[in-house]
This record gives structure tokens, sequence and C-alpha cells, in this order.
């Protein structure tokens, strides 16, 4: 059989990178055919110069010499710019698109590829974050599929196979609880950046890092799940397990509850994502269940996390509300991580753009790009005059 040609968009990133560890494992199955950088021109070239794809594409057009010098003498086609980066998606050889470039940058070349009809394995929940209603409406129209890479939402898709629907009572995604589960309110506000970073169980990039330290990742997931999945928010819940071997579960009408387990390692639901539901064989390390003597769980801190409440609210207001959240969060957590705002000051930042950006019913493509736009230019303005959010 033909091997699948699958297009890695981020492919220098923490799932990018474990992506083509996969699609090493399998070559008779798997041939990475497209890679995409965002600016990691070194990287991006030393991937092309493994894989050899038939185009290699980086967002950053300063790069696009160094990467045609590198990669021209090859035969490999090069292209650049945010343009380009939509527009390789729908390259008629590609199979199967690995949404794995960070944030909203991910939605217009998701929806390319949605657009002309390639699988998708989604980890840019950025995506559903920002435009989820669009999404799904586009993916009605096309024959274009997702399945999800985000460790919880596999396990819930997981979960559902040969289940109705309707038989569904609740979904209970779980959260590590981040580095900071132990911390106290007044601890919280002094945290460094380099705390944040240290998170107990994934190794993952930094800005889903920080996420998962505001538990606003979760927030996110709920969203994600609410479109993946099709489910009324109210049976969404985020429960706290440390362990990260539960990795979302399912509970049904009749009482019984179906979770997936697994070691908190992305190559396990990326495997599942890029096989299309069939197991693929695989040599590395499992779970040890013995090695777990206690798996524990507990109701999230929503006072000392508040924004692990605002998918919820996010999905109830609906119209262009986490389109603003998202554009508003990038900004911030981008500004933490320069050491220009405080671990605290995400959420204010969040906050305060929300008052100030006009809502939108039924937003266009057009009103999500426009919100994510207005959005950043507003928490860019709250981070230079902090004194306001004091
Ligand atoms: P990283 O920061 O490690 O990687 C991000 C990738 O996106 C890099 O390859 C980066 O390129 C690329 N990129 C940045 N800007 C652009 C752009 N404008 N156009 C194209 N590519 C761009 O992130 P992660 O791998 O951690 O996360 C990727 C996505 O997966 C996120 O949406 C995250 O929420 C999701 N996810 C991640 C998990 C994880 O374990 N890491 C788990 C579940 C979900 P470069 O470095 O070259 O600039
Ligand atoms: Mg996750």
């Amino acid at each position: 059989i033909k091997q699948k040609q699958i297009a890695v968009l981020g492919s220098t990133g923490s799932i990018g990178t474990q992506t083509l560890d996969i699609i090493n494992e399998y070559p008779d199955k798997f041939r990475a055919s497209v890679l995409v950088a965002g600016s990691n021109v070194e990287l991006l070239i030393e991937q092309a110069q493994k894989h050899c794809p038939d185009m290699a594409v980086i967002a950053d057009e300063r790069k696009y010499s160094a990467l045609n010098s590198a990669l021209k003498p090859l035969g490999i086609k090069v292209a650049a710019g945010a343009n380009a980066v939509a527009d390789v998606m729908e390259l008629e050889t590609i199979d199967t698109v690995v949404t794995a470039s960070v944030g909203y940058s991910g939605l217009l070349p998701t929806l390319r590829a949605i657009q002309a009809g390639k699988q998708i394995a989604l980890a840019n929940k950025e995506t559903l974050v920002v435009a989820g209603e669009l999404v799904t409406r586009m993916l009605k129209e096309s024959k274009s599929e997702i399945i999800p890479v985000d460790s919880e939402h596999s396990a819930i898709y997981q979960s559902l196979i040969g289940e109705d629907r309707s038989y569904i009572r609740s979904l209970i995604i779980t959260a590590s609880g981040g580095p900071f589960r132990n911390k106290s309110a007044e601890e919280l506000v002094t945290v460094s950046v380099k705390d944040a970073l240290s998170h107990p169980n994934w190794s993952m990039g930094a800005k889903i890092t920080i996420d998962s330290a505001t538990m606003l990742n979760k927030a996110f997931e709920i969203i994600e799940a609410r479109w993946l999945f099709d489910v009324n928010p109210e049976k969404i819940k985020a429960v706290v397990h440390p362990q990260s071997i539960v990795h979302s579960m399912v509970e049904f009408v009749d009482g019984s509850v179906k979770a997936q387990l697994g070691l908190p390692d992305m190559h396990l639901p990326i495997r599942y994502a890029l096989g299309n539901s069939k197991r693929l064989h695989t040599d590395s390390k499992g779970l040890s269940i013995a090695d777990y003597a206690c798996l524990e769980f507990f109701e999230p801190d929503s006072e000392k996390f508040p924004l692990i409440k605002i998918g919820h609210y996010a999905l109830e207001r609906g119209g262009n509300t986490a389109c603003v959240i998202n554009a508003a969060n990038e900004v911030a957590v981008s500004a933490f991580l320069h050491n220009k705002i405080r671990f605290t000051q995400i959420k204010d930042i969040i906050e305060h753009t929300l008052l100030k950006i006009s809502f939108v019913t039924n937003p266009t493509l057009d009103d999500y790009v426009e919100t994510n736009k207005e959005s950043r230019i507003i928490a860019e303005e709250l981070i230079q005059s902090k004194l306001q959010l004091e």
C-alpha cells in the first residue's frame, strides 16, 4: 500500500518533532511530504535533509534565502510567508495535516486544509477555541475529518468508539493541576517564569505550559471538547488528576464510565491519530500500572485558578468571546515570558480585554480575523499601561 503523505504544520515544535518520531517509526506507512516551521530555519533544514519532503515552508519571510540555498540543491521546493503556509495545505499530494503550530496562527492554514478535504490530526486546539462554530460548519461541508491529538480528547474519542452520543452523561477531562497545584493564592502572585515552565508531568512548548499553569488550558479543552464531540457544555467537567495516567473519561447514562490510560507521552495520541484509529504496534515502553499505587482525583480549585471557569463562560456567551480570550491570552503569556507582567496579571489582561472588545453574535471569518487583531492591540495597550491593572 501507498504511504500516507503527511504535512506537519509546526514541525519544529514539541508536537511537531514528536510527530516526526512517529513518521520515522513507521517508514512503510507514513512519509513527511510537507514541513512547515515558524522561524527556526536551522531545525527545519535539518528535518528536511533527513525526511526529504516535497516542500518546506517557513512563516518568517526573512528566513527564505537561508532555506532556499540549503534545500534547493536537494530538489526540495521552498516557500515563505503566512500566505505560503496556508496555500501549501491545498497541495494535492497531502493526505493528512498534523496541526502542530501554536496559537491563532494555526487557524487559517487549518481552515484551508479542511476546505481541501484533508484529514486533520488536530493538536492546535486554538483553532477550535477561536472559531469552533465556523470550523464545525465547514467540516460538515467537506470530506475532511478531525482526529484529536490533544491527549484528553484522544482519550474521549477512543472511549466513544462504538457508543451512541445520546448515551453520554458527561465528559470528564483530567488535568494535572500544573506546577502550582499546591501553591497558595498569595504565592501565585510572585511565581517566576522558570517555576511556571516546570511542568510536573508533561514536556511541552512554552505557551501551553503557561496555559497549564494558569489552568486556562483546561478551559480551552472544555471548548475544544464541546466542538469536537457536539456535547452540551453543562455535561463537560474537569477533574484534577496529578498522576496524568487517566487521560480522560466518559460517563454514560447507565452509570458506566470508560477511560483511556497511558503514560503521559504525546507520542501515544499522535500514533493513534496518524493510524487513523487503527492501533499501530510499538516497541516503546508502555504503562506498567502496578507502578502506580495510587491514582488521585480532586475537584479543581477555581478560587485559586479562576481561568478554569472561563471556558463555560465563553461557550455560554458565544460569538467572538473565546476569540478575544485567546488573543488576549497569547499577548499576556508572551509578556509574562518576557518578565513584563506577573503571572496573576494574565487573568487581568484577559478580563480587561473582554470588557473593551465589542461583542459579535455570529462571527464570520473576517470578524474573527478582526477580533483577533483588535484584541491583541488592546491587550498590548493594557500591558504598556500596567498601572491600570494594579
Ligand atoms: P511549540 O511552541 O513547541 O511549537 C510550536 C510550533 O509552531 C513550532 O514548530 C513553531 O515554529 C510553529 N509556529 C509558530 N508560529 C508559526 C506560524 N506563524 N506559522 C506556522 N508555524 C508556526 O508548541 P507545542 O508543540 O507545545 O504546541 C503546538 C500545539 O499543540 C499548540 O496548539 C498546543 O496547544 C497543542 N498541544 C501541545 C501539547 C504538547 O504536549 N506540547 C499537548 C496538547 C496540545 P518555530 O519554532 O520554527 O518558530
Ligand atoms: Mg491536553
